[in-house]
């Protein structure tokens, strides 16, 4: 207790669901050792769970691919002693003029590349070095992001078999990354993502006939990897999943996947105190008591990665409408029970409105309490990330790629 002290909130990592959540997905796409394989995807420190043990973990679980977008990441990887003979590593998002390409060719890890200006670059390194550069060709079959489009390629596949040729790249991939296959419901989006599939397959075609016929191609994020077996192809990229939640709440929840949220974000109460009803509570008096009630101080804040769009207002407040806070979960003499953030979030705070008497509900100054974990199953009312994206209107995504290094984390 006194060692949390000093860490006034806690990220709690589930290494075993995280490995369980990659075996599922690795089951979805035919088993270990069939046709597809799987790649973590641990960017943005692995969705903020940790690059290194979350990347061990999604090993351990059958992926032979680990994903990153900073070349940084990719170098951390290897630096940890995640060496070739255990996985792939592919990163992809630098611009050609800075990226570290020869130390990531030095260190065998795989390079998107989707301009011609990333093509010379990564040639002209790999040249320096005198190793080929594994090279992924990436596509934009809709996005509107990164890639070749259908009109820049015939450039980029002359650019590249030329390459080739001389022995500075290794053709080894295509992909490209979809837009909305996070909404299987809506028809549209169906249709777009059926475009996009389309126009990927012409890509492959394409390329094909210069002879450049990618051994590896990806687009399925994990919405495809779970829904649309048809284009798993030879690698599909997850990322959301490997954290145990569904991309996005219309897909129905984890569970739903055989998935199970790997993070649990919880904090130690500070002051608790009694107030009177009609006080007002914290910046902007966006909130008052309805009743006499106890308080407690929730030490995280904006600063900690909590958004203040999880603000709590209620319609006596100076803003005069309601808006329900991020939900919080502590333990009372009468059971768990479910509290929102009461007014706004303050740069290392919140308060809690605990609606009753702290001496009646039992709660004190010290007690843990959980803004969210594994949710459903795991104990009545505990919230999950989902909530949180909710009450800041956001995604999940965002809810654990924002929370800070200061939030310490703990692995289980
Ligand atoms: N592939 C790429 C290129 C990405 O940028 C991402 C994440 O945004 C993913 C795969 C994983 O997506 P998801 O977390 O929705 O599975």
């Amino acid at each position: 207790r006194r060692a949390l002290g000093a860490y006034p909130g806690q990220v709690i990592v589930d290494l075993a669901a995280l490995k369980a959540n990659m075996e599922h997905l690795v089951k979805r796409v035919g088993g270990p050792g069939g046709g597809t394989a799987v790649m973590g995807v641990v960017k943005a420190d692995a969705y903020g769970h940790g690059l290194i043990p979350t990347a061990l973990a999604a090993l351990a679980g059958g992926a032979t691919w680990l994903g990153t977008a900073q070349a940084r990441e990719a170098l951390a990887l290897r630096r940890a002693g995640i060496g070739p003979d255990r996985c792939r590593v592919l990163t992809w998002m630098y611009n050609a003029a800075a990226a570290p390409f020869e130390d990531l060719i030095a260190d065998d890890i795989d390079l998107a590349v989707g301009s011609l200006d990333g093509i010379e670059a990564i040639a002209a390194a790999a040249r320096r070095l005198g190793r080929p550069a594994r090279v992924h060709v990436k596509v934009d079959t809709g996005f509107g992001r990164n890639g070749f489009t259908p009109r820049s390629f015939d450039g980029a596949l002359e650019a590249l078999a030329r390459h080739a040729a001389e022995g500075s790249l290794k053709v080894i991939g295509l992909f490209s990354h979809l837009a909305v296959a996070d909404m299987p419901d809506n028809q549209d989006f169906v249709a777009s993502t059926d475009d996009q599939i389309r126009s990927f397959d012409g890509f492959a075609r394409r390329m094909a006939a210069c002879g450049l016929k990618p051994e590896i191609r990806h687009l399925a994020n994990t919405a495809a990897t779970l829904t649309r077996p048809r284009i798993h192809y030879e690698l599909t990229r997850p990322g959301i999943g490997l954290y145990g939640y569904e991309p996005d709440p219309s897909m129905g929840v984890s569970s739903d996947y055989g998935l199970k949220p790997a993070m649990t974000l919880q904090a130690q109460l500070g002051t608790v105190k009694d107030l009177d009803g009609g006080h007002s509570v914290s910046y902007g008096r966006t909130y008052f008591t309805q009743a006499a009630t106890s308080t407690a101080i929730l030490p995280l804040g904006y600063a900690d990665g909590i958004h203040r769009s999880a603000s709590g207002f209620d319609h006596e407040g100076s803003l005069g409408v309601d808006h329900p806070g991020g939900p919080v979960r502590l333990m009372t003499v009468q059971g768990p029970r479910l509290v929102r953030v009461s007014g706004r979030v303050c740069m290392d705070q919140c308060v809690l409105d605990l609606k009753g008497r702290s001496d009646d509900l039992g709660v004190h100054e010290g007690d843990t309490v959980v803004l969210f974990g594994p949710g459903r199953g795991e104990g009545f009312c505990e919230p999950t990330a989902d909530d949180w994206a909710k009450a800041a209107d956001t995604i999940s995504y965002e809810v654990f790629t924002c929370l800070r290094n200061r939030v310490t984390r703990l692995y289980l």
